[in-house]
């Protein structure tokens, strides 16, 4: 053990993993299977202080620093070689406020920690579409998700962080202290410091009408005229991203069809109950819905209906885009590639990213594509190493056919793979100048660079 890692044993609460603890492969393990990185240590801090210690003593004996919320980035941002895993997966909790509707959650929750804590009054946060990703990494890149069209974007409705800097210091940054720094969180990744508490507002959500409806693979082109069509005016309590699906083997679909491909919209209706076939008719007009799920079930609920679709250890390799238009070109590509989905847990999903996402000002956060309508992502999931060659060949054919119909360069940060780095100022968009200099005020010698990386601006 270096005497740097050594000298930490006294300073935190936490586990510090090494190469000789047994857990050792556990602990270095990221949601991402191709990254196999054998860190120095990886430290489980417990609290504020913990993180105070391992910031400090990475910057003080020049250790690399990775910094991993719940380890679900596709490039492996939360591991690294050789140098320090500071890992918050231990700072889990979610307190939740019901008079204020309010939640406060540790830096290392997951979207489950926080459903978990918010169902029971009535309430939810602002998160994506599987539980067990990491809130840390969702809020600081954006954060998409069913309720983005209604409340925004889950940055849209971060009210505090508490942030662990570069040089050891504990800060809070909101509305009211710290604006910039805050302004650069929402947004910005990781680039800032260690976020160990978030502040979120939350909503009224308890029981929905969600989950999956099947289309033919046929009626691909059908289905998704009427989705771009239908999701830019429709009820803004109506989440719906689009995907292609080779079905899996459960109860709501025919034996008969298992193995084969479809299309699939996931609904969800954040409005009264009754209200909720009104409201996909425009879906099921385009076509006929072969099979489904569609039913009032828990926010919860539907927000963990595809974990096990999504296991954490697969390959992974994904690419993303920003864009204003879906446009008859893009959906002859998309269904081009779509036809050639090579694994179960293989997509594209276009998520709906306007309603009340788009009523935050370009400038307001550091998230810099207001004025897109939809994030494309193509998600390249499998088991076997030796099918990557073929999957990262799908996942980049089908990104090189729909890119030049996108009217934009960037795409989302949290849906971008390792090899998308130069991709990086694209990504912050219009605001990556003053990200740069928030950058150099807050982290001048770049210690958190694991991460989808903001050079400091040079005085
Ligand atoms: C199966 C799956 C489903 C997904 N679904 C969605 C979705 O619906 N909507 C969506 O918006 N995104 C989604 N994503 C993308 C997701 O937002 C990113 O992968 C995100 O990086 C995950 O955050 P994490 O904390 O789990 O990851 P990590 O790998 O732990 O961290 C990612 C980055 O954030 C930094 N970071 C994490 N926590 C903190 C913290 N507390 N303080 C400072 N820096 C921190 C890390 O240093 C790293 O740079 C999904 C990803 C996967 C794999």
């Amino acid at each position: 053990m270096n005497n740097s890692i050594e000298a930490l044993n006294s300073k935190v609460r936490g586990r510090i993993i090494t190469a000789s603890s047994d857990d050792y492969d556990d602990a270095r393990a990221v949601y991402n299977g191709m990254h196999d990185r054998r860190p120095e240590a990886v430290v489980q801090c417990m609290d504020s202080a913990d993180v105070m210690a391992v910031v400090t003593s990475a910057r003080d004996s020049g250790m690399d620093l990775a910094v991993r919320g719940g380890g679900h980035s596709v490039p492996g941002f939360g591991a690294i070689d050789e140098g320090l895993v500071l890992d918050l997966s231990r700072m889990n909790y979610a307190r939740v406020d019901p008079v204020k509707k309010v939640v406060n959650v540790g830096g290392g929750a997951t979207l489950g920690d926080v459903d978990h804590a918010t169902y029971p009054f009535g309430l939810a946060a602002a998160g994506g579409v599987v539980s067990t990703t990491g809130v840390g990494g969702l809020t600081l890149g954006g954060g998409i998700g069913y309720l983005t069209r209604s409340v925004g974007l889950t940055i849209d409705n971060l009210l505090s962080a508490d942030v662990v800097l570069a040089d050891g210091r504990q800060v809070t940054a909101s509305d009211y202290q710290n604006e910039d720094l805050f302004w650069a969180l929402r947004g910005g990744g990781g680039n800032f410091g260690v976020v160990t508490n978030f502040e979120f507002q939350l909503h009224e959500v308890g029981d929905v009408v969600g989950g999956p409806m099947f289309f033919e693979f046929d009626d691909a082109q059908a289905v998704l005229e009427a989705y771009r069509e239908y999701m830019m005016h429709a009820p803004e309590q109506l989440g719906c991203f689009f995907g292609w699906q080779i079905a899996p083997p459960l109860p709501f679909i025919p034996q008969d069809r298992v193995g084969d491909l479809f299309c699939v919209l996931v609904p969800c209706w954040n409005g009264p109950h009754e209200e909720a076939e009104q409201v996909v008719k425009p879906f099921r007009d385009a076509a006929e819905v072969k099979a489904e799920l569609f039913e009032v079930m828990p926010f919860p609920t539907l927000q963990s209906l595809f974990d096990d679709a999504v296991p954490k250890g697969m390959q992974n390799y994904w690419k993303a885009d920003f864009i204003t238009e879906l446009t008859d070109d893009a959906i002859t590509a998309h269904i081009e590639h779509g036809a050639k989905t090579p694994h179960i847990s293989s997509s594209m999903h276009l998520h709906p990213i306007n309603g009340a996402a788009q009523r935050v000002g370009a400038d307001e956060t550091a998230f810099g594509h207001r004025d897109k309508n939809f994030a494309p992502v193509i998600v390249g999931m499998w088991d076997d190493p030796a099918e990557n060659e073929a999957n990262t060949k799908w996942v980049k054919d089908y990104y090189d056919a729909i890119h030049p119909h996108s009217g934009s360069d960037g795409g989302y940060i949290n849906f971008m793979s390792d090899d998308d780095d130069d991709r990086a100022p694209a990504n912050y968009g219009a605001n990556y100048e003053r990200l740069a200099e928030v950058k150099a005020a807050y982290d001048p010698d770049n210690l958190f660079h694991v991460n989808q990386n903001i050079v400091p601006a040079s005085n």
